[in-house]
């Protein structure tokens, strides 16, 4: 007999979880969205109640958890703002991860606990200008100079940068071994030489982004994180775990859309019946319930194949896709449902459908995510990602 719910101990996490959120994160979200800033205390806040790095095991200072509860944490987070649940997913999903699965026993020691107590923050840069969904553009060197290592380049779009205090970071250090030749970094934020300028985006304007100049920085011999030209392979490794979440924060979005939406159908009285009774909307809510379902199903198939180590590929890239599409549809649909009221700045309907639409661009846009499926189906597709 297949069993669609998550045992009770994980219904139970997600109360814990949705409490967090809704009294200590829900109640920041406004003004870091006006300011444009992450609350950096609220890390070291998630550190102390051993909900930050989920998936980092006790030995290494984290609460040992699984993808499931980093999943269900991601999307409570982005239940009350998908800005916060990427600040916080960067840092502990994608950069801790990669410390994890790439560090030297060293490493893993000095960076993860004070990562997972949110006492340092980290960010991971791979984007440049000319190097968007094709990393094999990445200008970024890094040079052996004998005693340490020299990094020149410019990366941009880099969540977390301006308030990291370590950014992973992704170059060449054999430009004639193609992607081969790309290798990770730890680099110190207050190294001399980087240079932050921080970038205004139209959504998650709680979530920091920025520019990175590289100007012959120089980095310790032991700043180099896995062995050198495994960079392209590991990348991809969490980033395809990495879509498991962009899948959470996806359906969390949702949900809160469709909370308001469902509730704006049953209060909002027009020609004398609540707009819901009208089966333009009654059917968008219907739509929106269903998918959001489907959504859920499709993350629970790839976490259930992640959790017990079998490749989920296809099916991360499926929901990937499925979800970040879903998230704009629905989120579309609610501010349509609410008029003119989801359009005011004082509606958080406007800034789900603002912040939902980057699930589609980054992680590997839409167009990537047909390319991988088209490719598992056996149709000839460039091996772009
Ligand atoms: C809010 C936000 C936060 C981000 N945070 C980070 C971060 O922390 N670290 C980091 O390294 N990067 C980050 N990024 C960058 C992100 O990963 C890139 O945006 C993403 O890789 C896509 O690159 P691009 O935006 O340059 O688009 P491009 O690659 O230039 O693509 C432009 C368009 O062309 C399409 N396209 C590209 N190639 C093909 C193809 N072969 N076939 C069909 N269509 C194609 C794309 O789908 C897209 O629609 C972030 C981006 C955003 C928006």
């Amino acid at each position: 007999m297949i069993d669609f719910e998550l045992p009770a101990e994980y219904e139970t996490f997600r109360k814990t979880a949705r409490d967090f959120a809704r009294k200590e994160v829900a109640p920041l979200v406004d003004e870091a969205e006006d300011k444009q800033e992450f609350p950096r205390p609220l890390l070291r806040r998630m550190g102390e109640l051993g909900l930050l790095c989920l998936t980092i095991p006790e030995e290494y200072g984290g609460p040992g958890g699984d993808i499931f509860t980093q999943c269900i944490f991601t999307e409570e987070l982005g239940y009350v703002s998908l800005g916060m649940a990427i600040g916080t997913m960067v840092h502990a999903a994608y950069a801790a991860t990669l410390l994890l699965e790439c560090g030297s026993e060293e490493q893993k020691r000095r960076y993860l606990p004070p990562a997972c107590q949110g006492a340092e923050a980290w960010a991971f840069a791979a984007t440049e200008a000319e190097a968007g969904s094709d990393r094999s553009r990445i200008q970024t060197t890094v040079r052996d100079a004998g005693g340490h290592y020299v990094m020149n380049g410019t990366k941009t779009f880099i969540t977390n940068s301006t308030i990291a205090d370590y950014l992973i970071v992704e170059g060449y250090t054999d430009k004639s071994k193609g992607m081969d030749g790309l290798s990770l970094f730890i680099v110190p934020r207050d190294t001399p030489g980087l240079r932050v300028r921080k970038l205004s985006k139209a959504g998650i304007r709680c979530s920091e982004i920025a520019e990175l100049t590289f100007d012959d920085c120089v980095l310790a011999k032991d700043s180099q994180l896995g062995v050198p030209g495994e960079a392209f392979d590991k990348v991809r490794r969490i980033r395809t775990a990495s879509w498991l979440l962009v899948g959470a924060r996806a359906i969390g979005v949702s949900r809160a859309a469709y909370d308001a939406a469902l509730e704006h159908a049953k209060t909002r009285v027009q020609f004398g019946r609540p707009i819901g009774h009208y089966q333009a909307n009654s059917f968008k809510l219907a739509e929106m319930a269903m998918n959001i379902d489907a959504a859920r199903l499709l993350m629970l198939r790839a976490a259930a194949l992640h959790h017990q180590g079998r490749e989920c590929f296809q099916e991360a890239s499926m929901l990937k896709l499925f979800a970040s599409e879903m998230a704009v549809r629905v989120t579309n649909d609610a501010l349509q449902m609410h008029g003119a009221h989801g359009y005011m700045m004082d509606s958080p309907v406007q800034r789900y459908f603002r912040d939902a639409r980057m699930l589609t661009i980054s992680e590997g846009s839409s167009e990537i995510q047909h390319i991988n499926l088209a490719r598992g189906l056996g149709l000839k597709a460039d091996d772009y990602y």
